[in-house]
């Protein structure tokens, strides 16, 4: 149904077409709801799913990979064929400047350090074992499962700072405990002996999956058809200018024309919301993407995963990401994006790209022509949790929930949501409460 003929009053607006937006709409359907529209002010579907090409080139910012098993597609099966399957391997360049497993290996991180290190590192576990069990920050939480030593050594610690921002002291304990349990998963001695004595799986696993060549769009706009079909109208790059309280609900005013319905579901982030509403806006820091497209030609990149994240101590890029691998080379070259702390650099394009090359360089990797293709900025990549961030942004949902309006998902939440899977499980959980 399209908007002019929903007539301007709904059931409910779904602020936001991301993946907590378009599965929003699909539990409200499925709750009774017969006229619901998607409002964005982005143009496109998928919110920070966002793909780059430029020629035969194809790239996403960030590493973007999904599951044949998601819960999304049970809202959405029509999204299935439409994915690449793909067979991608991860690894991490080490602070020791090896290629190895990721997130740790047991042969590269300890054994190669020799009996020394290997029994000054087991010392150091076993001391923050003992003495280091008080913990304020997230850095005490990853101290007291490995170390300080293997912190150190892994890289785990400069990734730490890379992934979240801001130094690992300054990171909120309860993220660490929420989102890091697979460190203490791996290093306590109760999953150790787990894993040696439960019987390996042997039936398949999930099967891994990438976007469709032409773009995201491709993908999502199926989701979209068949939202469309049960009764939902979009809005897509639609600069959205208020909310207020009517009888029997709200009426958002946009550029476009205003909307009344009984209900609306927020996404989108929540300083953005509250200043929608009136209410004054949370100060909530996050942390700016730069993605650098490269394509690259030469006798050896120097490995072989399609996903490598930086461990080392130096350098500001945090990952890359081999689409050629996904889709194949485009001219004979194969092209890839690395994703950077636009912070780190000072948002500076030249510097992220000098940074980059030297760090390859003098790690003998993509030895050869390397050409930056392209760039792409995304705010609001990732909220950074500082201690007392996550009170603040429960403070500005309750201020918005007072308002009336239910605010979820990775940025209506500001809630560090790795995976589609993950935001579609908590969109379905908060609209069922
Ligand atoms: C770099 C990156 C890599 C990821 N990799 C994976 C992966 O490999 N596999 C996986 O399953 N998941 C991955 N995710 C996470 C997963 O995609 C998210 O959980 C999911 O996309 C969150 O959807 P959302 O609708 O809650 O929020 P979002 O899509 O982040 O945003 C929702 C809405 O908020 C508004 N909005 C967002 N940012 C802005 C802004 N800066 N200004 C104004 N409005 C804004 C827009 O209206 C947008 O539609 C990745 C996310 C990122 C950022």
């Amino acid at each position: 149904m399209s908007d002019a003929e929903g007539g301007g009053r709904y059931d409910a607006i779904v602020l936001g077409a991301g993946i907590s937006g378009l599965v929003s709409a699909s539990v409200l359907l499925n709750q009774g709801c017969s006229r619901v529209l998607v409002a964005d002010e982005y143009a496109h579907l998928g919110g920070n799913h966002i793909d780059w090409s430029s020629g035969d080139y194809t790239f996403d910012i960030g590493s973007l990979i999904f599951q044949d098993d998601s819960p999304l597609l049970a809202h959405f099966p029509e999204l299935l064929p439409r994915y690449v399957p793909i067979d991608p391997r991860w690894a991490r360049l080490n602070p020791q400047g090896m290629v190895t497993a990721y997130p740790i290996s047991l042969r590269d991180d300890l054994l190669a350090a020799g009996p020394v290190q290997l029994s000054l590192i087991l010392g150091s576990v076993l001391y923050a074992r003992l003495f280091q069990r008080k913990m304020a920050n997230a850095r005490d939480f990853a101290r007291y499962w490995i170390g300080d030593r293997l912190l150190r050594r892994s890289g785990l610690e400069a990734y730490m700072r890379r992934f979240y921002g801001i130094e690992p002291e300054r990171i909120d304990l309860q993220l660490a405990r929420k989102r890091m349990q697979w460190i203490s998963e791996n290093a306590s001695v109760a999953s150790l002996l787990r894993k040696f004595l439960a019987p390996r799986p042997t039936g398949p696993g999930n099967r891994q999956l990438a976007r469709p060549r032409e773009g995201f769009q491709h993908l999502y706009s199926a989701a979209a058809e068949q939202l469309s079909q049960r009764g939902v109208g979009f809005r897509l790059g639609t600069k959205l200018e208020a909310i207020t309280k009517e009888a029997g609900g709200f009426r958002l005013r946009c550029a476009d024309g205003d909307i009344s319905a009984s209900r609306i579901v927020s996404t989108i982030p929540l300083p953005r919301a509250q200043e929608l509403c009136g209410i004054p806006a949370a100060k909530l820091e996050t942390v700016t993407l730069l993605a650098l497209y490269f394509s690259f030609a030469g006798s050896e990149r120097g490995f072989d995963a399609s996903i490598l994240y930086n461990f080392s101590h130096e350098s500001a890029w945090k990952r890359l990401t081999v689409y050629s691998d996904f889709y194949g080379r485009a001219g004979g070259r194969e092209y890839f994006a690395a994703e950077v702390i636009a912070d780190h650099i000072g948002g500076d394009i030249a510097k992220a790209e000098s940074d980059f090359r030297d760090h390859m360089a003098a790690n003998g990797l993509f030895t050869g022509d390397l050409k930056l293709e392209g760039h792409q900025f995304l705010e609001n990549a990732y909220p950074i949790y500082k201690n007392g961030a996550e009170e603040a942004a429960a403070e500005a949902v309750r201020s918005l929930q007072a308002f009336g309006i239910e605010s979820l998902g990775r940025q209506g939440a500001f809630n560090y949501q790795p995976t589609a899977r993950v935001s579609t499980i908590e969109a379905e959980a908060a609209l069922r409460t």
